[in-house]
């Protein structure tokens, strides 16, 4: 294509994305500038720090460790000297408001004995699923997941159709999962990994039975000194290979000229040149507010169409004392699963009964609460901003706090709110406002079958020359590894461009 580009680039935004692909970019020999809005590195992934509490903003259940390992070993690092990963085994535990409990662990004993206590003489098809999804997750990791590919044939390229087949594409998440598993605790419980896809597992294609296979697999883990160490070592190789990192510079506009990259100009009015930009944003927020208007309306209006993840309101407690009853991680799952997703996904609406997330890292960790207190992160799925229409959040956020107060004393779990001695609220419109996550999306695009491989937002753009994307929208998706291998393969793809 172009052969006498000048090897610069600047990257909108310092998420993990665009961390990752600054760093591949700058092991490519480019010299690369990463400009970000807010006073911390990390984006979704950031953290707060007070009160003698530290909570991580967003991600909390980290997996697939041999991504970040490759991440640092392309830089000739360990990853190991930057972090220390601390096991969290149960992994997660499941709660149904009959009272009903199943926990995951990647100790093959005690999750046979946990399934066993759910589905009785589960063994064999549970051994039957693993095995299964070894060589599903295997396939998808080796040939599809990390591939630049423009078209369905580039992609599936070297996978054959039978295998393709075995992939579960006909059917849904769930209708793959009954098929090992007769209890509906089992496969609610594994089907709700749908939820960071943005879709219901009665919809989502089979394929995703691999995510949680790959928590199976590879347990989970916690950085020492929570999440955000992990992003205090991606950023601390960063600058070591070179990549200048500049905080509070807020981008407001990508410059283009006749469908040529120019460079950015900063909320201060300061324009910077740069033959590449590469978004970290959200790739619709990109094209609807940081880009000219020269995008057709025809391409603009499918863009708009790409169905997006649910949003999320999160709550951060500083709580008085341990938690009897609450381990590291915990999801407490409604009587009507399928009309909760039904409602988040579908219609729309706050579920009636609802479904929420709590994590106590502190549990794992207890540095990261001073005087033997707990740290307390709660997620509740909410619909996008525009399918609520005007909420008052203060109101809301009121009375979810109360229905996860309810719901956990319903399980024994006691949290009296004047235990509560910090707390701190993200709603939907404030993760979009901090981060620019466009209709407050926590995930960014969902993972339909029609938003995968080549069909899924591209980190390029084909009508503006120097322009790409990387992150949790674009290829491969959303979640802290594949936003690593996302900036892999916008290096790559620049690369192409470039020769
Ligand atoms: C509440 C929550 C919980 C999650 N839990 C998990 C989990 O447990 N495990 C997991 O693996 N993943 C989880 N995820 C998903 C994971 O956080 C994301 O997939 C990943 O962090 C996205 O990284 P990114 O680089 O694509 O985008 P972002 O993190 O959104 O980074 C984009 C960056 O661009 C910056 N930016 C935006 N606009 C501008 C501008 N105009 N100028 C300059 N900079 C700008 C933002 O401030 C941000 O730093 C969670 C996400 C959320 C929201």
């Amino acid at each position: 294509m172009n052969t006498n580009m000048n090897k610069k680039a600047i990257i909108v935004g310092a998420g993990i994305g665009g961390l990752s692909t600054a760093i591949y970019l700058q092991l490519k020999g480019y010299k690369v500038s990463v400009f970000e809005s807010n006073s911390q590195t990390g984006g979704r992934a950031n953290v707060i720090k007070s009160n003698g509490f530290t909570f991580d903003t967003g991600p909390s259940l980290l997996n697939y460790p041999w991504v970040f390992e490759e991440l640092f070993s392309s830089a000739g690092k360990n990853f190991y000297d930057y972090i220390k990963l601390i096991k969290v085994d149960p992994s997660i535990s499941f709660l149904w408001q009959d009272g009903t409990q199943l926990s995951l662990s990647s100790d093959l004993h005690t999750l046979i004995t946990q399934f066993e206590k759910i589905e009785p003489q589960s063994t064999p098809n549970l051994l039957k699923y693993l095995n299964d999804n070894y060589n599903k997750y295997k396939l998808s990791f080796d040939h599809l997941v990390g591939k630049n590919a423009n078209t369905y044939f580039q992609w599936i390229n070297g996978v054959s159709p039978f295998k393709l087949l075995s992939f579960g594409i006909t059917h849904s998440f769930y209708h793959d999962l009954n098929k090992y598993f007769r209890s509906r605790y089992i496969c609610e419980a594994l089907g709700s990994y749908s939820m960071y896809l943005g879709g219901s597992p009665y919809e989502l294609p089979g394929i995703f039975t691999i995510l949680p296979y790959g928590e199976l697999a590879y347990g989970l883990t916690l950085p020492k000194g929570g999440i955000y160490s992990l992003v205090n070592a991606i950023e601390k190789l960063a600058r070591e290979v070179g990549v200048e990192i500049h905080v509070n510079k807020p981008v407001s506009k990508i410059l283009v000229d006749d469908y040529k990259i120019l460079g950015i100009e900063l909320s201060t009015g300061e324009k910077i040149q740069s033959p590449i930009v590469i978004s970290n944003v959200d790739v619709l927020t990109t094209y609807n507010y940081l880009l000219p208007p020269i995008i057709s309306q025809k391409k603009l209006k499918k863009i708009n169409s790409t169905k997006m993840t649910p949003s999320v309101l999160t709550f951060y407690w500083g709580v008085k004392g341990k938690i009897s009853g609450l381990p590291h991680h915990t999801i407490f799952l409604p009587n009507d699963y399928r009309n909760a997703f039904k409602q988040l996904t579908k219609i729309g609406s706050i579920p009636d009964e609802l479904p929420f997330y709590c994590s106590v890292p502190s549990a794992t960790d207890a540095e990261l609460a001073q005087d033997r207190n707990s740290v307390v992160f709660i997620l509740i799925p909410l619909p996008l901003l525009s399918q609520m229409g005007i909420v008052d959040w203060k109101l809301e956020s009121i009375q979810l706090k109360q229905k996860v107060l309810v719901r956990m004393k319903q399980h024994g779990i006691e949290i009296d709110k004047s235990r509560i001695i910090f707390e701190k609220v993200l709603t939907p419109e404030d993760w979009k406002n901090k981060f620019g996550l466009y209709d407050g999306s926590a995930f960014g695009a969902s993972h339909t079958l029609f938003q995968m491989g080549p069909r899924r937002l591209k980190n390029y753009d084909s009508d503006i020359q120097g322009l790409f994307f990387t992150g949790a929208s674009t290829t491969p998706g959303t979640g802290l590894p594949m936003t690593v291998i996302s900036g892999k393969m916008t290096a790559e793809r620049i690369e192409e461009y470039v020769h």
